[in-house]
C-alpha cells in the first residue's frame, strides 16, 4: 500500500506530489492520458508545439514563479490583446479602444455608457445586468453577450456575477473617449506580465516539480472503494491507499463510488461546465502571428479567442514558421458538432479574416477538451458544497481547478497542491 495516492498528473496532481515529498510523505500519481501534466500539457506535430489552450503564468508567489522558471527560465510579456469585430481589429479591452470603429457605431456605444444604469457591482447577481451596467446597453449587446456565448456556450442572464472578480475591465468616461480618437498605450489588463517558459511549452513549469515523482501513465480511475481503502484502473488492476487526494472532476468522481446518496449524484450532474476543441495551425512562413492572443466576437465564425504558440517562444515553432491555435467552446449540455466539421468551418473563417493563406499551412490539428471552463450558473456554490462535503465525509480530498469545481488559474491550482500536503 502507498501512503498517498493521487488521482491525476495536472498541476494540482503534481504540487500535491511535489510538497508531499518535501514533508516526508511518498505518493503515487495515477493519470489517466498518457503524458502528465493536464490542461498544462502540450502536444507536438512536425515540430510545431501546441499547448492545450493558451497559457500564461502569473503567478504572484515569489517562490513559486522561481520554481516554475526553474528549468528553462521564463519569456516575459506584456499583454497587449487584440479583439476582431466585424472586419475591425481593437487593441484590448475593446471599449478603450473603440479609435477604428465606424463613427455611428462609436456613438451609439458611447451615448449608451453615458445612460447606463447605476447600480453597485456587488448589488447585481445576474451576468447580463452587470454587462449593462458597467458598459452601456450598445456595447454589452455587441460584444460581452456575443463573446459568452462562444466563451461559454451560455446566455449571459444564465451566469452569476461572483467569478468576474478582475478578469473584465471596467472604464471610466474619460478613457472610452480617449480611445474613441486614437488607440491607447496603457496596458489595462488585470496582470501587467504574462510569463512563459523559454523551453519546452508551458507545462515546464512544472520540469523541477515533477523530478523525482512517481506517476504512472494510463491509468484510469474507474472505481473508488472507500470501505477497502482501494482504487480500480480501467485496465483492471487496482492500488490501496492510506489517503486519497483526487484532481478529477466532481461530476466523474461521483460515478466512481458506491451508494452515493441521490441528492449529492443530483448536485453533480447539475455542475455544468465548457468543453472545447484547440484548432491548432502550423505555417511554412514567420509572419501569421500578429497578436499574442485576440478574441472574436463574430458569431458566424467558430473561435472565441486565438492565440499564437511562437509567440509565447519561437522554442515552439521550426525556425522561419509561425503558428495559431483557435480555441472553439460548448456547453457541455448543447451537442457538438463533428470535428471535420469545425475544421473547417474555422479554417475558412481564419482565411476570410485574412490571417493566412491555404497554401501557408504546414500543420493542421483538431483535438477536444471534454473540460475547460467551469459555468458559473446561479446554482454552482450551493450544489458544489453538497458534493465537496460528500467527498470529506468519505475521506476524499479533492482539489484543482475541478476537484474544486472553481475558476482557477494555474498558480492556484498549485496552491491547491501545496496546501493539501
Ligand atoms: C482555455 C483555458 C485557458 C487557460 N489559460 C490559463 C492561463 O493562461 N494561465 C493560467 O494560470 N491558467 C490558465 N487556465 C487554467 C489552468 O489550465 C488550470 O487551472 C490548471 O491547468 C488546472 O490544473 P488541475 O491539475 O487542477 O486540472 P487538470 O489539468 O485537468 O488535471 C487533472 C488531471 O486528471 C486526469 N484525470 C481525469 N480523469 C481521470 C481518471 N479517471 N483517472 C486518472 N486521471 C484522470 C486528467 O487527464 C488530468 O491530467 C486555462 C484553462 C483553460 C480551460
Amino acid at each position: 500500500m502507498s501512503d498517498n495516492i493521487i488521482l491525476g498528473a495536472g498541476i494540482a496532481g503534481i504540487s500535491a506530489g511535489y510538497h508531499g515529498k518535501k514533508a516526508g510523505t511518498e505518493s503515487v500519481i495515477y493519470e489517466k492520458d498518457g503524458d502528465w501534466g493536464g490542461l498544462c500539457g502540450n502536444f507536438s506535430i512536425d515540430g510545431f508545439r501546441f499547448d492545450r489552450f493558451v497559457h500564461f503564468s502569473f503567478a504572484p508567489d515569489e517562490s513559486d514563479k522561481k520554481l516554475f522558471a526553474g528549468s528553462h527560465g521564463m519569456h516575459e510579456h506584456v499583454p497587449f490583446p487584440s479583439n476582431y469585430y466585424h472586419g475591425c481589429w481593437l487593441r484590448h479591452p475593446a471599449q478603450n479602444n473603440l479609435a477604428p470603429l465606424p463613427s455611428s457605431e462609436k456613438v451609439d456605444i458611447i451615448a449608451d455608457f453615458i445612460a447606463r444604469p447605476q447600480k453597485a457591482a456587488q448589488d447585481i447577481a445576474r451576468y447580463d445586468e452587470w454587462l449593462r451596467v458597467q458598459y452601456g446597453n450598445y456595447f454589452a449587446e455587441h460584444f460581452p453577450f456575443a463573446y459568452t456565448r462562444k466563451y461559454w456556450g451560455v446566455e449571459a442572464s444564465e451566469l452569476e456575477t461572483k467569478w468576474v472578480g478582475v478578469r473584465m475591465y471596467s472604464p471610466d468616461i474619460r478613457q472610452v473617449l480617449q480611445g474613441s480618437y486614437e488607440t491607447q498605450d496603457e496596458c489595462f489588463y488585470f496582470a501587467k506580465k504574462m510569463l512563459y517558459p523559454r523551453k519546452g511549452g508551458f507545462r515546464s513549469i512544472l520540469n523541477v516539480c515533477r523530478e523525482g515523482l512517481d506517476i504512472r501513465l494510463n491509468k484510469k480511475a474507474v472505481h473508488i472503494d472507500v470501505k477497502r481503502r482501494e482504487v480500480t484502473f480501467a485496465d483492471g488492476s487496482g492500488a490501496g491507499y492510506d489517503r486519497l487526494i483526487s484532481t478529477l472532476p466532481l461530476p466523474e468522481i461521483v460515478t466512481m463510488l458506491d451508494n452515493v446518496p441521490q441528492a449529492v449524484r443530483e448536485a453533480a450532474s447539475g455542475l455544468h461546465h465548457t468543453c472545447g476543441y484547440q484548432v491548432s495551425l502550423g505555417f511554412r512562413r514567420p509572419d501569421v502571428a500578429k497578436y499574442l492572443w485576440f478574441y472574436i466576437y463574430d458569431e458566424d465564425i467558430p473561435p472565441a479567442r486565438v492565440y499564437s504558440p511562437n509567440l509565447k517562444s519561437p522554442d515552439n515553432v521550426p525556425d522561419g514558421c509561425s503558428s495559431l491555435q483557435a480555441e472553439v467552446f460548448y456547453d457541455n449540455r448543447s451537442a457538438v458538432p463533428p470535428a471535420e466539421e469545425v475544421l473547417e468551418k474555422t479554417v475558412t473563417s481564419m482565411i476570410g479574416m485574412g490571417l493566412f493563406d491555404k497554401k501557408d499551412i504546414a500543420v493542421c490539428d483538431i483535438r477536444f477538451e471534454p473540460y475547460a471552463n467551469i459555468t458559473f450558473t446561479p446554482d454552482i456554490y450551493e450544489k458544489r458544497a453538497v458534493v465537496l462535503h460528500y467527498l470529506e465525509s468519505l475521506g476524499i480530498k479533492s482539489i484543482g481547478r475541478f476537484g474544486k469545481w472553481d475558476y482557477k488559474w494555474t498558480h492556484q491550482a498549485f496552491a491547491d497542491g501545496k496546501e493539501i500536503a
